[in-house]
């Protein structure tokens, strides 16, 4: 063996050694996690990629009400997915236990209410949506129907204008704010 094969065939072991380290510090890493959170350890190998893909597509196309009774059904049997989802959307507010995701009363959106609220994340309208009557083109009410309804707002958005900013119904929040969540929360908890 030369010089370069011995340094490449050196350099070679150095890498698996290198790898194999990370591997046991990131396993035992997680495992002590774990541990350390009273969460079963989940001794199951990972899905192999293509199981995994159409995992992915079944989550995004089965029916919503049929995925919640899944979710329901493994919480109850399975303390570690109780545990993992109880992190993703729970959290403590003043001492008590309230649900982590909430809708915005001003713009709609969703938002973590565990998340430090930066001014600007939430942009809205404070005024209400009127129809531009001139943008519906040969539209006869009589015949069809009338302009103002929630599917015309949604299809031809550019048709409706904001009475706070004149704003067509796809113009930005004209107002600057942090998410506020809708009404008191609900099922709260004292911890
Ligand atoms: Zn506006
Ligand atoms: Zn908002």
């Amino acid at each position: 063996m030369n010089c370069a094969d011995r340094l490449s065939d050196c350099s070679n072991r150095c890498s698996t050694l290198a790898r194999r380290f990370v591997c046991q510090t990131e396993f035992s890493e997680s495992h002590d996690e774990r541990h350390s959170d009273g969460v079963e350890v989940d001794e199951e190998e990972p899905l192999d990629a293509p199981s995994l893909e159409r995992l992915r597509e079944a989550v995004v196309s089965v029916p919503e009400k049929t995925l919640r009774e899944i979710v329901l059904d493994l919480i109850e049997d399975m303390p570690s997915v109780g545990h993992a989802l109880f992190k993703e959307l729970v959290t403590v507010q003043h001492g008590e236990l309230v649900q982590r995701w909430e809708i915005c009363r001003k713009c709609g959106d969703d938002f973590d209410v565990s998340a430090t609220q930066v001014e600007g994340s939430c942009q809205f309208h404070p005024g209400v949506l009127e129809v531009r009557e001139e943008e519906f083109v040969d539209w006869d009410e009589d015949c069809h129907g009338p302009m103002d309804t929630p599917e015309n707002r949604r299809d031809y958005p550019e048709n409706f204008s904001w009475t706070c900013c004149d704003g067509s119904g796809l113009s930005e929040g004209c107002v600057s704010s942090t998410h506020t969540a809708s009404g008191p929360a609900r099922k709260r908890k004292r911890i």
